[in-house]
């Protein structure tokens, strides 16, 4: 069966600005002009909307985010610091939750229950970055309206009115569309929505996940990619029997090379875990208490399991914005550098944004924190300030595992770049392991696993850089330290740390 089947089965321009109408546009196409006319047109907005507010309240919004998600808690702080949330920025949020660092989801939040696990309000936005911790309070002192739990199900473009699913009508100038993705499912008729059965995206899931823990005996983690490494190395801190099914030959196959994956599939066999490689999954089946109770593999055999944590990935959430502009290669609602759809005042940032990563001179989705606070910092600033440059992004991807008390490793891994070429790995992963991908003699991606703080912040300043390493010198590198060094020494003077 080829991996693609696996996987499936795995599952106006008006420069003028009216708030009775609700006309907030300027020009997306010529940044010029958007420079010239923003300042005037923030006055006017300034002047208008306080009327309007006051009698068109429930209905006019100068801004209103879609979402209220990890990207959606930085744009906040980026219109805070540009005072320009109080009274005019809306958040329309599908979670019971002010915005909060979901990473936190698939590590600290899943600690066993006796190791101090992390709980809301400890990990709201921006804790990930530094900053004041955005919890619900901080968002009414900032004076940002937030409608919890009543998700926008459908656009009108030319009224530009948003319909929430409880019936509000939102009126709003500018539009962001920050509404992440959605965690891929197996479909209902191969048990994909069994009791028992869970996904992991929000709060609410990972709670529904915890109380299955509770009382579960057998785990079993469908996916080795972020997701299902993750909930792995959860699973055995709760002391349960884990098992990862995953199709391919490896984990984390878009990212690890083989021989760096064998080295963490060691430590997470010494940690009990079983890995089932290779293997494409039949049905999942249910035991007479209608709870799941085994996965089918479709070679004919079967793993006991009461508790199913489903990581096969996420598509972006484009509903109910696909008018505004699809992209057919990566998927998603494609930008430009300044996070602008085609329609004139609305932008799209985070997860579901498509949007040209200039470096590599391509059109990119990622799903990765980093870019959801960067691309909202970002088009909030472009939104409301002068700054006309192209958000230039630099790839970078991290994970924590088995970080909870008492665990006897802890594992940090930290990328950057992209990785293209062949690979150089220095190290033993005990203490600590590095890989290098190198293309036409240029260093263009890394990662380290256990940097000291001091090697994780060369990282980016390589990655960037590209310098022409000499490979054989890295290749006879007797240490990480002593790699990175290497690194660092063919850096241009200008880049050098
Ligand atoms: C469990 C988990 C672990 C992760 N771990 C890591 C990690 O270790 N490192 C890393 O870099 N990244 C990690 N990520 C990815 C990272 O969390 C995302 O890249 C980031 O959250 C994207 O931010 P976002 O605001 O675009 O989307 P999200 O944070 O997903 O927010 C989108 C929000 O929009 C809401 N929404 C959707 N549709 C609507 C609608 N119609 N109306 C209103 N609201 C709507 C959603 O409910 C959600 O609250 C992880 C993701 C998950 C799920």
């Amino acid at each position: 069966m080829s991996t693609a089947r696996k996987l499936k089965v795995m599952a106006s321009v008006s420069n003028s600005l009216s708030f009775k109408h609700g006309l907030s546009l300027w020009c997306p196409q010529s940044p010029s002009l958007h420079r010239i006319r923003h300042s005037s047109a923030r006055n006017f907005q300034r002047r208008g909307f306080v009327v309007a507010y006051s009698s068109f309240a429930n209905e006019n919004r100068e801004f209103v985010i879609v979402g209220g998600g990890n990207a959606a808690g930085y744009a906040a702080r980026t219109f805070v610091e540009h005072g320009m949330a109080d009274g005019r920025l809306c958040i329309v949020s599908k979670e019971a939750y002010a915005p909060y660092e979901r990473p936190a989801l698939t590590k600290g939040y899943l600690f066993p229950l006796d190791k101090k696990p992390a709980r809301l309000p400890g990990f709201h936005t921006c804790v990930g970055s530094g900053g004041e911790r955005q919890t619900p309070e901080w968002y009414k002192e900032k004076g940002i309206e937030m409608i919890y739990q009543d998700p926008v199900t459908s656009i009108d473009i030319e009224k530009q009115t948003l319909t929430t699913n409880s019936g509000k009508l939102l009126k709003y100038g500018s539009l962001i569309v920050a509404t992440g993705c959605t965690a891929s499912r197996f479909p209902d008729k191969i048990g994909g929505n069994l009791p028992g059965v869970h996904y992991i995206r929000d709060v609410a899931d990972a709670d529904a996940l915890i109380s299955s823990l509770e009382k579960a005996k057998k785990v079993v983690v469908v996916g080795g990619g972020y997701i299902g490494m993750e909930v792995a190395a959860a699973a055995v801190g709760w002391k349960l029997d884990t098992t990862i099914i995953f199709p391919e030959n490896h984990l984390l196959q878009r990212l690890f090379t083989p021989s760096l994956a064998q080295r963490y599939e060691q430590l997470y066999q010494q940690n009990g875990v079983k890995f089932v490689k290779g293997a494409s999954i039949k049905n999942l089946e249910a035991g007479s208490d209608g709870r799941v109770a085994a996965v089918k593999l479709e070679d004919g055999s079967t793993i006991d399991a009461d508790t199913i944590v489903i990581g096969i990935g996420a598509k972006p959430t484009v509903s109910p914005f696909e008018r505004v502009g699809l992209n057919s290669s990566v998927g998603g609602i494609q930008v430009d550098g300044q996070f602008r759809t085609r329609m004139p005042g609305i932008f799209a940032i985070g997860d579901v944004a498509a949007f040209p990563l200039k470096m590599y001179d391509r059109i990119a989705r990622v799903e990765h924190v980093d870019h959801a606070r960067r691309s909202a910092q970002h088009c909030v600033k472009a939104l409301l300030s002068a700054q006309t440059h192209t958000y230039d992004y630099l790839p970078y991807f991290y994970s924590r595992v088995f970080e909870y008390e008492g665990s006897p490793r802890k594992v940090w891994w930290q990328f950057f770049g992209d990785n293209v070429g062949e690979t150089i790995e220095i190290g033993n992963f005990d203490p600590k392991i590095a890989t290098f991908w190198i293309d036409s003699g240029k260093l263009k991606g890394v990662l380290v696993e256990s940097g000291s703080p001091e090697e994780f912040q060369l990282l980016p300043t390589l990655a960037r850089s590209q310098p022409f390493v000499d490979k054989a010198k890295l290749q006879q590198a007797s240490s990480v330290e002593e790699a990175l060094e290497i690194a660092r020494a063919a850096l241009p003077a200008e880049a050098a740390v």
